[in-house]
């Protein structure tokens, strides 16, 4: 990915603090559901925002409900969304840094989100869950590996 195209992603991440942090808290969910890591690409925009995992089907209605449920739990609690910072060295042995670029620096951001949450990024996040407003699945579908969920908030 080139510079331009980072900044871009960059940007647009930073111009949806609601849909971000969701993101957050999506991602969270489905390894703790699922076990299968945090998504490994995205895609997040103010209207609808899709997830991509690793995975080795499509989900069931069932379990689209259980992490709409969870996900909605978790706003709900309106939990602090903090940033802390760490040194890459500290960042390295308490989170994981596989998705951060070779060029981030020595002092890595951490969004923390109550005790839910920790992963570094470097996005503007709303500064409680409650902000986030009602989290809805859209569609999921599943192809070569690959599971896309995509995902809209509803204003309270
Ligand atoms: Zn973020």
């Amino acid at each position: 990915m080139n510079t331009t195209e980072n900044q871009k992603i960059k940007s647009n991440k930073q111009y949806h603090p609601q849909m971000h942090s969701a993101e957050h808290i999506l991602n969270q969910t489905m390894l703790r559901m699922f076990n299968c890591g945090r998504s490994f690409s995205n895609h997040i925009e103010k209207k609808k925002s899709k997830c991509d995992y690793h995975f080795e089907r499509n989900l069931t209605q069932k379990e689209i409900e259980e992490i709409e449920l969870k996900v909605n739990e978790v706003i709900r609690l309106d939990l602090i969304v903090a940033e802390e910072f760490y040194s890459k060295q500290e960042a390295e042995i308490k989170f994981n840094l596989a998705k951060l670029p070779d060029d981030a620096g020595d002092r890595i951001r951490i969004i923390r989100i109550g005790n839910y949450d920790a992963c570094p990024c470097s996005g503007l996040h709303v500064s409680h869950t409650n902000e986030i407003g009602i989290f809805k699945i859209v569609s999921t579908d599943f192809n070569e590996g690959v599971l896309r969920v995509r995902f809209k908030l509803i204003e309270r």
